[in-house]
């Protein structure tokens, strides 16, 4: 059966087909060079299952206080060889990519220190963690300052703010590698370890931290490689491969990890406790998976960049330029466009398919915000998702796929609904 075939069967446009397939046809050398990359990583991933010795054993968990979880206790190992860290946290019982970083950020910061941002403002749910917005159990509750460095407006290091923002009470510099939600570039691994020398030449004792989500696993090396003390992510992103049900990990220095998994637990117990219940095999399957899905998601949003630039839509990244994350913004430019794309989106989706996107008011957001995602797993952005707040420029976020032919489906589907939506004529 020839592709358009199937394509018409499952609803779509012969146009609409046409026109993608073209667009995939001149992608070859860019998804060539993904795969590159993604088998990198798999044999990178693969010796770290080798040299921790995973066993049978390893795939079953504990209960109650979770003592002598040697699935747990091995997953962790992997995580930090992956990493090129001396030992890692990794742990159900770690809520979200959220809950991981303000582990990190309490774990390590105390009263009287200051923390750096030398990045421009972290991500959204940070700001409550910090206590940039007032909120209670802040860091700022508990005297623990707050200073950043703003991007220049191309988007790269203000150095001199940054050298003038070292101070005796600098103790933390977290360093956000993916743009999230705002319009700044994301940052290469090599781009991070120019800013990580730069900070270590001013003041080579602090301790430097990246927020890695959605930065896993797309290019060979990761931020640890580069200097970084710590990283951090969570497990219903890149490296949970699509089949981490909960999660996320901090990866770093002993000592660093040591005070993290006080945080987590309490202090006495540490990395000691926490059953793994019936996780721990999802957790090794979905990071065994991850550089295949990653290299997945980063086909799909090269893809859709590609397709709607060539139809004229502004899109970061562009259609052409190198990728450091999974992100793809296209700006829509009104609210009727951005609905039909998560209408296509949400009609792709294995879960789901039959419910249709509207915007609604959420909380923290000052507009209507659209969601589509037809998820296994709640939440889940390594899955193919679109989002994004009803308001000027009208910018819809899409990310993830665990194929990449379903990548590519829900985009041929977005562009179907926008067609018959009569927003765009091919
Ligand atoms: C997703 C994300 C987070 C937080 O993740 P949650 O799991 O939604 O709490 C933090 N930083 C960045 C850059 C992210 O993309």
């Amino acid at each position: 059966m020839s592709l358009e075939s199937i394509y018409t069967i499952m609803g779509v446009a012969p146009e609409v087909s046409r026109f993608c397939l073209e667009t995939e046809d001149s992608l070859k050398e860019r998804f060539a060079e993904i795969d590159r990359i993604a088998e990198v990583n798999q044999l990178k991933v693969l010796k770290a299952f080798q040299d921790n010795n995973v066993s049978e054993a390893c795939m079953t968990g504990t209960t109650g206080y979770g003592h002598n979880d040697i699935g747990r206790d091995t997953l962790e190992s992997v995580y930090a060889s992956v990493f090129h860290t001396e030992s890692a946290l990794v742990r159900s019982q770690i809520t979200c990519g959220t809950h991981a970083l303000s582990i990190a950020l309490n774990g390590i910061l105390r009263p009287g220190d200051e923390l750096l941002s030398p990045v421009g403002k972290p991500y959204d749910t940070l700001e409550s963690i910090i206590g940039i917005r007032p909120a209670c159990g802040s860091l700022k509750e508990y005297g623990i300052t707050y200073r950043q460095a703003d991007l220049l407006p191309d988007g790269s290091f203000d150095y001199d703010v940054i050298r003038n923002s070292i101070n005796e009470k600098t103790k933390l510099v977290t360093i956000q590698r993916s743009k999230g939600y705002q319009t700044r570039p994301t940052f290469s691994v090599s781009q991070i370890g120019e800013l990580i020398g730069f900070i270590r030449s001013i003041k080579p004792e602090v301790y430097i931290m990246v927020d890695n989500c959605y930065g896993e696993l797309v290019e060979e090396i990761e931020p640890s490689d580069v200097g970084a003390d710590l990283v951090v992510g969570s497990l219903i992103k890149n490296p949970g491969g699509g089949l981490a049900p909960i999660g996320g990990y901090i990866a770093g220095k002993q000592e660093l990890i040591d005070r993290c998994a006080i945080r987590l637990t309490t202090a006495g117990l540490g990395k000691d406790v926490g059953a793994s219940l019936d996780v721990n095999r999802l957790l090794y399957q979905g990071l065994f998976l991850a550089p295949t899905v990653t290299a997945s998601a980063e086909k799909g949003a090269i893809f859709a960049a590609n397709v709607y630039e060539r139809l004229g839509y502004k899109c970061v990244p562009n259609a052409t330029e190198s990728r450091h994350d999974i992100i793809q913004s296209i700006v829509l430019g009104s609210p009727e466009a951005m609905i039909a794309f998560c209408k296509g989106i949400q009609k792709a989706a294995p879960v789901d398919s039959f419910v249709a996107p509207e915007p609604y008011p959420m909380a923290g957001y000052h507009c209507d915000v659209i969601m589509a995602a037809g998820n296994f797993i709640q939440g889940s952005s390594i899955e193919l998702s679109a989002d994004g707040p009803i308001e000027e420029p009208y910018a819809i976020y899409f990310q993830g796929g665990l194929t990449w032919y379903h990548a590519k489906f829900g985009i041929i589907m977005s562009l179907n609904e926008m067609v018959n939506a009569g927003i765009i004529k091919l």
